[in-house]
């Protein structure tokens, strides 16, 4: 099948690889001429493991290319759109992607041979497909949808880091429509997807999805609140998420406590569900303090350092920009609002990360940034891990011997309290070791 794929940022250009690996044709249709000229040339604009190998050998095979064209979709049997769906400033949902790529969509519909179905793969409000999409892609086109063309949403559920696997290895394939054909085409294409096959109507399959991405982060708000309770009175907190996680009706993942969550949906979803919420009448209480807990678990870092000296004028060393390791995406990272406050609060920040330190630099030009680990701790007054890359998992004896003064922050908890010769070792949800 020949699949189109309509933005190539992290999951319109997972997908396309994903498919094309399944044995499709993808091409991706992208505004950002840099992009495609990367993809073009077999180097992925984003740093995830294994795609830059699949996507060279894609590229040379021919099953995958990337244009600005959007007449690359005419020979399409599906086009699915991937474009970003970011928080607008009273945190509702921004369509102004969608309805650019549908508008456009919709110009090449009549072009198309046979039965072209159109799948929404962005996170959209309830009621975005069946409603604002389906209304341009019809009234562009002057097509029907269910008579002409399909029309499905499908929710994404990768993880960046692990997103080509996740991809081909999915919990669960939720598809929502109401057309019959368009079902059937989309079985088919995913007959050899492992993973339980839900078929819902477009509305629940979108709410579906920020109802999954709201839930991990209000169990992620959950375990980080009870952190800060288990500091308090001497509790390990990894033995009580262990303990807790064992029982599969609450499972394991996502209570590991840490500094927030940051990146480029649990935020702006919850936000947008939020406000969706509202509007509807309905009094969003539960994700209003997950956003709450959110935005003061960060400054943990600052608090638990202030404790042991005043902070203004030192030397802080940050390790980890991204907000999840595996990735190089910063977007709404927990260290954001640290090195914000930091930097109110008159310190001098030296800042490192493995893969992130480009994608930060264009929100903190002026911050300085370090080679390596090592160059980042020589001479630090304190050290703040955000971040938990592999990387940063050494003796604390190692960041002992190039500060100044040996104060660490982990909020992470990746170190072993026990290799600390004379330093100040905090970590959250553990307290002082
Ligand atoms: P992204 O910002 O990485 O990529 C979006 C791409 O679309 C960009 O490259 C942009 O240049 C391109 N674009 C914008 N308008 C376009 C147009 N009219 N025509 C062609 N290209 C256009 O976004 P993303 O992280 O891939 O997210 C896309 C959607 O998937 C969002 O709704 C997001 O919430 C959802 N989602 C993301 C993830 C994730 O982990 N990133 C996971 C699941 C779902």
């Amino acid at each position: 099948m020949k699949i189109a794929f309509i933005g190539a940022g992290y999951v319109g250009l997972v997908s396309a690889v994903g498919y094309a690996l399944a044995g499709n044709d993808s091409v991706c249709i992208e505004i950002d001429e840099r992009k495609i000229a990367q993809i073009n040339g077999g180097k992925a604009p984003i740093y995830e493991g294994g795609l830059d190998d699949a996507l060279l050998k894609l590229t040379r095979d021919g099953k995958l290319l990337a244009t600005s064209d959007y007449n690359g979709i005419a020979s399409a049997q599906a086009i699915f759109i991937c474009v970003g769906t970011p928080s607008a400033q009273d945190g509702s949902i921004d369509l102004r992607y969608i309805e650019d790529s549908c508008a456009k969509i919709a110009s090449i519909l009549p072009k198309m041979k046979g039965y072209p179905i159109v799948v929404v793969k962005s996170t959209v409000i309830p009621g975005t497909t069946s409603g604002l999409v389906k209304g341009i892609l019809e009234k562009g086109s002057k097509l029907r949808a269910g008579r002409d063309f399909g029309l499905a949403m499908m929710p994404e559920f990768l993880r960046e880091g692990t997103a080509l696997a996740d991809f081909k290895h999915p919990d669960r394939i939720v598809i929502g429509t109401m057309d019959e054909k368009t079902r059937k085409v989309l079985m088919g294409l995913h007959s050899k997807f492992p993973g339980e096959k839900l078929i819902v109507s477009p509305s629940a399959a979108e709410m579906i999805k920020y109802a999954s991405n709201s839930f991990l982060a209000t169990k992620i708000s959950f375990v980080n609140q009870l952190a800060l309770l288990c500091e308090k009175t001497g509790i390990d907190v990894d033995d009580v998420a262990r303990g807790m996680g064992l029982d599969n009706r609450i499972a394991m993942p996502f209570l590991r406590a840490g500094p927030g969550f940051g990146g480029s949906c649990f935020p702006k979803d919850v936000r947008a569900l939020m406000h969706f919420s509202g509007k509807e009448g309905v009094e969003p209480t539960i994700l209003e303090s997950v956003m709450l807990v959110n935005s003061l678990q960060p400054l943990w870092l600052i608090g638990a350092a202030q404790e042991k000296m005043p902070l203004k004028g030192k030397t802080i060393c940050i390790l980890g920009l991204a907000f999840k390791p595996d990735t190089d995406d910063v977007r709404e990272s927990p260290a954001i609002p640290v090195i914000s406050q930091l930097l109110k609060m008159g310190c001098k920040v030296l800042a490192y990360d493995p893969k992130g330190m480009a994608n930060f630099k264009k929100l903190f030009p002026k911050l300085d940034y370090a080679n390596s680990m090592d160059d980042a701790l020589k001479g630090a007054d304190a050290c703040m891990i955000i971040t938990d890359w592999k990387e940063f998992k050494k003796p604390i004896a190692h960041y002992e011997r190039l500060m100044k003064n040996p104060l660490i922050l982990d909020s992470r908890r990746i170190l072993d309290p026990k290799t600390a010769i004379t330093a100040s070792y905090i970590s959250l949800g553990r307290g002082i070791a």
